[in-house]
């Protein structure tokens, strides 16, 4: 890194840059937070409630009506930590950016989670005051783990009656297993919730009650109660830094005094390492502790600088690890994150810089397409404006309008620094169905459509039943698919008729076989001729398709070697159970003959496509099915009850717990036995039982049930 890794021309130092998620369970309040704090931060100027319909970061209109944010929108906006009296922070009176990208909340969207995580370098848990550590937090609590995430927890709801605050911390220690400290507890609760005690300065924050416009606080003494509660909070406080933080436990150790700013710059260094997750109690929707829990944002969570670097690969040598580290100077390196179609200025592509910076009129390189494209226009969103920019710095995140052969994942950098970040994991889609426009002219504006939304999403599918003809979508659940249904309608005007939802089974081989195919038709005039003689073995799990060309002296044509490969790709993807893609198979290409004449291309192909299907015939193909993880939340009583449903559906029970009367159910089940769950697993726990559901791996079908797909297969008509 150079001396100093900020260019004279950026808006925000470094060091003053903050990029932030928030996760929540749905309905926690991630929306009402998010809003709360565009406001705070001047970027919109009237609050909207969420069941008014008119949220700032929910732009898409479904996503309003169902109140569950889908997609990853970044907002860019700024704060000042304002002088209090008596009132120690950080950051006192300086300009901080905070760019807020958007975690959806729903599981079925968990790659859109995976995807944020990577770019934010830290992250705001919302959870509710009365509901605690719901399942589905604790997926994503686990997911930011896997990428290292430091964390602050906001207790919201603290308004409702049932609002617990300890008891949702007592949660976020026991089930969550990490070091929580409490650094701004709620004053009173449910409808007398006045404010917050900052525990660190031990002073009172108390709210005005102007809901509408947003509130006003005013910093008072503790009373004694409340004094009370604050000295036993920053003996944990201290005592928790203390093991955490080298500095503060040797003066810890040594009886030394330490400073409220030392103790913050420690709990500020244990919280980027990891090691310990400051609480924040209040109300979104009531405008308290709002103000105080974006100071705390500044004050704990980690600038760009103190992050590791981004890491990639080389693209010529899988093995040569590079690094991109977080510096204006260094060559622009960045990872596009999130695309979307914007109604006003067409595709935008969000990217983070890791490092250098990128400026209008640039060009930037695609490493995976190996294709040069110039920056036309580069925006911020700010709320619901776009404001241009001329250049975009290191650690910030922007949009590149008009850019053409970019998708999800893909790394931009300068030519001369070829590196590909590792690209995010995203699994395979589970579920399919098939779509029909209700009018026919509109069948091709719903395979532009569908192609756009493919480009956006890495976890959806679009292919065409090549029996039936039928366009048949896939993806994670759903929810999912009910989502890019209601998009096609709303920003394609195309509405269509779908299917039945199917399973998107997989097929593959279990032993080696050797295949041979001819297409021969000499019936006068020009005829056709190719023949192909090859061998398959089973791949790897997760390995796909492999081929290897091994034939000598021309056997086959060198012009016509494409033409087999492509047969052989063809026939991967309907299988001979039931038609269904056929995975992991490694495909060795020995031998054939030709004719001077009669052979072509096409024949090629032809005879690659029959000799694969011989070779299937003889390999022992069999059926892989979607295994979900299921974990399900339920009062003990109807633990039994549970367990032995889930066996039912051919689940098999991972683990069990109890914590508090409430007992914790893991299994792995296919995910054909899932349908309905929703409304069984309420019917057998009188509504008190929830789950969560995540794609685990593809595993074999027991040969009884393969008969029952093979049997319904063909009848997924459209309904
Ligand atoms: P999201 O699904 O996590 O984005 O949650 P929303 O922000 O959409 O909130 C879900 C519901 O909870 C809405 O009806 C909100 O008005 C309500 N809500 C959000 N925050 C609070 C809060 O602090 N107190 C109360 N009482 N309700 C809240």
């Amino acid at each position: 890194m150079s001396d100093n890794p900020n260019s004279p021309n950026r808006p925000y130092p470094l060091d003053r840059t903050r990029n932030i998620g928030i996760a929540a369970h749905i309905d926690a309040g991630k929306t009402t937070l998010t809003e709360r704090i565009l406001f705070y931060t001047g970027m919109i100027h009237k609050i909207g409630e969420v069941h008014d319909g008119a949220t700032t970061t929910d732009h898409m209109e479904q996503e309003r009506e169902r109140g569950i944010t889908i997609t990853s929108a970044a907002v860019t906006c700024e704060w000042v930590q304002k002088k209090n009296e008596g009132v120690v922070k950080l950051f006192e009176e300086q300009k901080q950016r905070v760019n807020i990208i958007d975690t959806p909340g729903h599981v079925d969207f968990t790659a859109e989670v995976e995807r944020s995580l990577r770019v934010l370098d830290g992250t705001i848990v919302v959870f509710c005051g009365v509901a605690g550590v719901q399942p589905q937090t604790e997926t994503v609590w686990r997911q930011a783990t896997k990428y290292n995430v430091p964390r602050i927890v906001f207790v919201n709801k603290m308004d409702r009656v049932g609002a617990d605050f300890e008891s949702v911390v007592g949660e976020v220690r026991d089930k969550l297993g990490v070091t929580a400290v409490r650094i701004l507890i709620p004053i009173g609760a449910e409808d007398h919730l006045k404010g917050q005690i900052d525990v660190l300065n031990k002073k009172a924050v108390v709210y005005s009650d102007d809901e509408n416009f947003g509130s006003t606080f005013e910093v008072k003494e503790l009373d004694a109660e409340q004094a009370a509660i604050a000295e036993e909070a920053y003996a944990e406080i201290v005592e928790a830094v203390a093991d955490a933080d080298d500095e503060i436990g040797e003066k810890f150790l040594m009886e030394e005094e330490i400073s409220i700013k030392e103790l913050k710059q420690g709990l500020r260094r244990a919280t980027i390492a990891n090691k310990i997750v400051p609480i924040a109690g209040g109300s979104a929707f009531k405008n308290k502790g709002v103000q105080f829990l974006v100071d705390a944002v500044v004050d704990y969570l980690p600038s760009p600088l103190e992050i590791p670097a981004a890491k990639g690969q080389d693209p010529e040598d899988g093995d040569k690890e590079l690094i991109a580290e977080t510096d204006d100077n260094g060559k622009f390196c960045s990872l596009a994150f999130k695309l979307w179609a914007d109604k006003y200025v067409g595709k935008l592509v969000f990217f983070r810089v890791y490092s250098g910076t990128i400026s209008k009129g640039d060009t930037v390189y695609n490493p995976r397409t190996r294709k040069r494209e110039r920056i036309g226009r580069l925006i911020q969103m700010q709320a619901d404006k776009h404001q241009e920019i001329e250049t975009c710095y290191s650690g910030d995140i922007a949009a590149i309008v008009g850019i053409k052969n970019v998708t999800t994942g893909d790394t931009l950098c300068d030519e001369s620094f070829d590196i590909l970040l590792e690209p995010p994991s995203f699994p395979e889609p589970v579920i399919a169905m098939a779509v029909e426009p209700k009018t026919k002219v509109d069948q091709e504006k719903m395979s532009t459509g569908l192609g756009r939304l493919m480009e956006e999403d890495p976890t959806f599918v679009v292919k065409t039943d090549e029996e039936t003809g039928q366009t048949i979508i896939a993806g994670m659940g759903e929810l999912h698919l009910e989502v890019i249904i209601d998009r096609l309608r709303r920003e394609f005007s195309v509405e269509a008729n779908v299917g039945k939802p199917q399973i998107a089974y997989r097929e593959t081989i279990t032993k080696p076989a050797p295949g041979e195919g001819v297409l021969k038709k000499q019936t006068g005039g020009r005829g056709q001729y190719g023949h192909v003689v090859l061998d398959i073995t089973p791949n790897e799990k997760g390995k796909g398709l492999t081929t290897e060309n091994n034939v000598v002296g021309g056997a086959i044509p060198k012009e016509y070697i494409n033409a087999v490969m492509n047969g052989v790709e063809e026939s991967m993807t309907n299988g001979i159970i039931a038609g269904y893609p056929v995975v992991d198979v490694h495909v060795n290409v020995k031998d054939g003959s030709y004719h001077e004449v009669d052979s072509n291309e096409n024949a090629f192909k032809m005879a690659a496509i029959f000799a694969m299907k011989d070779a299937f015939k003889k390999a022992k193909t069999i059926l892989l099915e979607p295994i979900m993880d299921v974990e399900v939340t339920t009062p003990e009583e109807h633990q039994g009850d549970v367990m032995g449903d889930l066996n039912r559906r051919r689940g098999q029970i991972q683990e069990m717990g109890t914590k508090a009367n409430v007992a914790i159910v893991r299994a792995k089940v296919p995910l054909s036995e899932m349908f309905g769950y929703s409304t069984d697993v309420r019917t057998i726990s009188s509504g008190r039982a929830s789950y969560t559901m995540e794609p685990s791996s593809f595993e074999p079908v027991p040969q009884n049930i393969v008969e029952d797909i093979i049997k319904d297969r063909g009848t997924a008509a459209v309904a």
